[in-house]
C-alpha cells in the first residue's frame, strides 16, 4: 500500500524547503541541520518540538512538499486526512477518468469554437 500512496505523493510534491507545514494534519516538518533557515529559526523549532513533539518533526535533509486540494502536503506525512483523499481518488478512478474524458471533449469543442470566432 505504501508504494501506491507514494505514487500520489510523487505527483504532488515537486519542491523542497527547510520547513513545511502539512495542511492536512497540522504537523510541521523541518530540516534538522538548519540549512537555509533564518537566524534562530532552528532553535525556535527545536523549542517548540520539546513542548509538542508530535507536531514538530525533524528530518534529515530538505523537506519535499507540494500543494493538493488547496493545502500544502509534506511528502511522507501520510496522515489520516491525506489518506482519505488518496482513497477517494483511487476508489473513484473510473468515474474520475470518465469525467476527464467527457469534460476534455467539451473543452475541446469550446476551444475550437473560440478559435474559429477569433480567426474569422
Ligand atoms: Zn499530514
Amino acid at each position: 500500500m505504501s508504494d501506491l500512496i507514494q505514487c500520489l505523493e510523487d505527483a504532488i510534491c515537486n519542491g523542497g524547503t527547510p520547513v513545511a507545514y502539512c495542511g492536512f494534519c497540522g504537523k510541521v516538518y523541518y530540516n534538522s541541520n538548519g540549512e537555509f533557515m533564518d537566524e534562530n529559526e532552528l532553535d525556535d523549532l527545536e523549542k517548540k518540538r520539546v513542548k509538542n513533539p508530535k507536531k514538530y518533526i525533524p528530518k534529515d535533509g530538505t523537506i519535499s512538499h507540494g500543494h493538493f486540494a488547496g493545502r500544502e502536503y509534506v511528502w511522507g506525512c501520510r496522515c489520516a486526512e491525506f489518506l482519505k483523499y488518496a482513497d477517494f481518488i483511487w476508489y473513484n478512478r473510473f468515474t474520475i477518468a470518465d469525467y476527464f474524458r467527457r469534460r476534455s471533449r467539451l473543452e475541446l469543442v469550446d476551444a475550437q469554437t473560440q478559435s474559429n470566432l477569433l480567426n474569422q
